[in-house]
């Protein structure tokens, strides 16, 4: 039986995508390979319409953390102080990226269900002097928008470099990309741009390449795979079938309208699942206005186990995703990142008003 997932990626995929990653047998060595190479490079700077003068995307094979570690091991000076703030299991890793390769940071941790402390950012970054501010943008922990574009705004005025975390945001919400403090993002093809997993990639300003450190890493160095890009070379062996399936699912988010179109697209059907939660008597764990458009949490009602929640979901064709860590029993989470249609989201809204129904009558008995 089809499922269609509501987990944070991989997502559900189009035909055309699910097609265009079978679609050929190439070599990484041949010409072709580098047309599509060179194709992903100018699709992924095209998405937020960037000047491919001042931004490259620098392609991996990996999944998101690998973007996420190739870019702060890759773009933290030797003499860096990063502050890295925490409301989630993201900026959590984050700071244990730091820990790992030796980056002197500073770890300013809030509750997972709290918004980031801006204030206290302001006067950290006063007294600090930190090089660098290290974000998750949409902390998928909690299906938070962390408020970036405030944050590169608070680095500018303290002359600190920002690097985001936008793996599950990119493609589907607004990036200060306007923001000289914003050197880099990392991402990856299969959230919300719709490809399959295998691909990650950060999006750096060239000035903040050419200014790395030396290697930290062999593998993660981004300068090393930026360099083979731009030679139509690749250092190791890339993951050609994800790519295949990005090049065709950056065509597809095109032909929709872009980024805004898909945040727009994502936002109703979030909308739409919450109402139908809502009328059953499932409450979000987080206002909408602090939500993302991507996912969002709901409390588990009482009486209901994730488990018995998932596997009746999973049964009726849909699998969504727990909680982390000490939310786990508190709560589940529902994407609608992926190829979700309007038919699927009324068989959806159904399967929801099925499993919750005596969610209602419980409460009112
Ligand atoms: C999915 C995700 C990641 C990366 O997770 P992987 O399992 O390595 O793909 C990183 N940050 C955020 C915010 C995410 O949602």
């Amino acid at each position: 039986m089809r499922a269609i997932l509501l987990n944070p990626g991989p997502v559900s995929l189009s035909d055309g995508v699910r097609r265009a990653a079978v679609s050929e047998d190439l070599c990484h060595r041949e010409e072709e390979f580098f047309d599509l190479q060179d194709d992903l490079v100018g699709g992924l700077v095209e998405v937020y319409a960037l000047d491919a003068g001042a931004w490259t995307a620098v392609l991996l094979g990996g999944s998101g953390t690998t973007a996420l570690e190739a870019m702060i091991s890759s773009l933290a000076p030797r003499d860096a102080r990063v502050l890295v703030l925490e409301n989630g299991v993201y900026g959590e890793r984050i700071a244990r990226i730091c820990t790992i390769h030796g980056i002197a940071h500073e770890a300013r941790k809030h509750a997972w269900t709290d918004a980031l402390d801006l204030d206290a950012v302001d006067d950290a970054l006063a007294a600090g002097a930190f090089t660098h501010v290290a974000a998750v943008h949409h902390e998928t922990t909690t299906g938070r928008l962390n408020p970036v574009a405030d944050l590169a705004r608070l680095c500018e005025r303290h002359g600190a470099r920002l690097l985001l975390d936008a793996v599950s945001s990119f493609g589907a919400e607004d990036i200060p990309f306007a923001s000289p403090a914003l050197d880099a993002i990392a991402a990856t093809a299969n959230k919300c741009l719709h490809g399959i997993p295998g691909l990650a990639f950060v999006l750096c300003r060239r000035s903040a390449l050419a200014e790395a450190p030396p290697a930290r890493t062999l593998y993660l160095h981004l300068p090393l795979w930026a360099e083979h890009q731009a030679r139509r070379s690749t250092p190791f062996t890339p993951p050609v079938n994800a790519g295949l399936a990005l090049r065709q699912a950056l065509v597809e988010l095109r032909a929709q309208g872009g980024w805004s179109a898909r945040r727009a697209r994502y936002h109703r059907l979030a909308s739409a699942v919450r109402r139908t939660l809502e009328a059953e008597g499932v409450e979000p764990f987080l206002p909408p206005e602090a939500s993302s458009c991507v996912l969002r949490s709901y409390r588990l009602p009482a009486g209901k186990s994730y488990d018995a929640v998932h596997d009746a979901l999973k049964q009726r064709g849909f699998v969504i995703y727990a909680g982390q860590g000490g939310l786990a029993q508190e709560m589940f989470r529902i994407s609608t990142m992926g190829e979700i249609t309007d038919y699927d989201l009324g068989v959806l809204e159904g399967a929801l008003r099925d499993v919750f129904a005596d969610t209602v009558r419980a409460q009112a008995s």
